[in-house]
């Protein structure tokens, strides 16, 4: 693309489900995946006379986030009802905070191509979800499903501090990345746990003021949230390259087609008649909670990574890798403790632990290796007990069966020969088996010795030390020139 005239400017907004066991104001569970309206009740039913009582957890799972985006809660804040009818919210209302959110004026950290970026949040209110619609392709009718009703949520504002459809997707997967890690939520997108709207204005470059902007929504996966805004901001580019003006409206993103459409415009906008809900009162939160919660916080991602290249001399890149999730940051400690070498250690997750893993769809918490194995495996590959190249196929083993490497390495025979007396005499049976290759050797073509490594190599099943062998295969073939 040639240097456009125009710079990007987004916000994004993101909702996050909470994953608490019950919903954000009764009883009824909250799990993904259940049967239709197996987890309704009669507030999430809204029937006259039933009354919210709000959920402890989900409170302080909104102030963890709050706290771990650096934001400054607020000792009092206050549920609001947002108005608007549709089948899937009974209440004909929507349970949120309006202008007394929970937690205000934090950031998130960006480093995008090199480049650093501190994204301001606005703001993170808690709400509750509405439930699902269901239509389905040929029906008169659709149908609702209310499981999904009342769970909380927490909306996440952010600032237009982001500049590029990239950075976007690297906030979403920063912000995933922090939820996950705070165990408030699993961040997945496909599943509906973090959804995003995203705002976009363009402005010419070297401007400050802010343009029209359009506000995309339904962007369900990962896949797409740079694709959807990166369309937006070419479909703006063009109308403004056009002398046309941008209108303020609603977007839909459809994905299969990877394109979008208005579904509504400013005039259209709703007015959501926002006031205090009478059945909640204002929710004060004491500092010394907020103190508590803020010692609970895990270690973040950033902190993590930060001190994963200072203690351990990994690299931005390997420390990024290693801190990706929670549990595989913790794998790698404990095997970088148990053998010592973390740049080792580092080395095995990166290249063939990953890689097995990603290969049959496991999670590290389901990986058959435990850190220890993999550090006593590495211990035998460093003390010459086996051959680095038997070690790959040791963990290929370790990791089918989940036995440990000197069990393998015992019961398999894969000891590697380093008495120089047995491997001399597989090296004179090599060369005995070949004398043509000795002859051609002989005359300058030195480059066979590979080829005598090999065979011996075949001979003891790779078990021979190869330093020593090349030694050895060297001094015969001098000596029978
Ligand atoms: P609205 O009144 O349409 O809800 P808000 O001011 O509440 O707009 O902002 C909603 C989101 O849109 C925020 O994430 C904010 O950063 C973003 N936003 C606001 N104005 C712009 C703009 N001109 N371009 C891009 N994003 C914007
Ligand atoms: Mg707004």
């Amino acid at each position: 693309m040639t240097k456009s005239r125009w710079e990007a400017v987004i916000g994004l907004e993101c909702h996050v489900q909470l994953m608490t066991a019950s919903k954000s104001f009764s009883a009824s569970a909250s799990h993904f995946g259940a049967e239709p309206n197996t987890q309704a009740d009669p507030v999430v039913l809204g029937l006259p006379g039933a009354l919210p009582v709000l959920n402890r957890r989900a409170v302080e799972y909104a102030i963890k986030i709050g706290l771990a985006t650096g934001c400054e809660i607020r000792r009092r804040s206050r549920f609001a009802r947002k108005h608007y009818f549709y089948p899937d919210l009974p209440k004909g209302y929507q349970i949120s905070q309006y202008d007394e959110p929970l937690c205000e004026h934090g950031t998130i950290e960006l480093a995008v191509g090199g480049v650093s970026r501190t994204v301001r949040l606005t703001r993170i209110h808690m709400e509750e979800d509405a439930g699902k619609n269901l239509h389905q392709a040929g029906s008169a009718f659709s149908l609702v499903d209310l499981n999904r009703a009342g769970v909380p949520l927490v909306e996440i504002v952010s600032e237009p501090d982001i500049r590029s459809a990239e950075e976007a997707a690297e906030y979403m997967r920063t912000l995933r990345q922090i939820v996950r890690y705070l165990g408030i939520s699993d961040g997945n997108m496909e599943e509906g746990s973090l959804r995003c709207d995203a705002n976009v204005s363009l402005r010419e470059v070297g401007t400050s003021e802010l343009g029209t902007k359009t506000e995309l929504k339904n962007i369900n996966s990962f896949k797409f949230v740079q694709k959807a805004i990166e369309h937006e901001i070419a479909r703006q580019a063009a109308l403004l390259d056009a002398g046309k003006r941008i209108v303020q409206e609603t977007r839909l993103w459809d994905a299969d087609r990877g394109v979008s459409h208005s579904m509504r415009t400013k005039e259209q906008a709703h007015d959501y008649r926002y006031f205090p809900d009478p059945d909640l009162p204002p929710l004060m939160v004491p500092g010394e909670w907020i103190e508590e919660i803020r010692r609970s916080l895990p270690e973040l991602p950033a902190q993590k990574r930060v001190r994963f290249m200072s203690e351990y001399s990994l690299s931005e890149y390997d420390a990024r890798i290693l801190t990706e999730e929670h549990a595989l940051a913790d794998y790698f400690e404990s095997g970088a403790r148990s053998h010592g070498d973390a740049k080792k250690i580092s080395n095995w997750i990166q290249t063939e632990l990953l890689r097995e893993l990603n290969r049959d769809e496991r999670s590290i918490e389901q990986c058959p290796i435990r850190p220890e194995q993999l550090a006593e495996l590495v211990r035998l590959i460093d003390g010459g007990v086996i051959s680095g190249k038997i070690g790959k196929e040791v963990f290929a083993k370790m990791f089918a069966s989940g036995e440990s490497p000197k069990q393998i390495v015992e019961r398999e025979g894969l000891v590697q020969v380093t008495d120089t007396t047995a491997i001399e005499a597989a090296a004179r049976a090599a060369l005995a088996a070949s004398p043509k290759q000795v002859e051609q050797y002989r005359a300058g073509k030195t480059s066979l010795l590979g080829y005598f490594v090999g065979q011996v190599m075949k001979a003891t099943q790779g078990k021979a030390n190869p330093q020593a062998l090349n030694e050895i295969l060297k001094r015969l073939l001098e000596e029978t020139r």
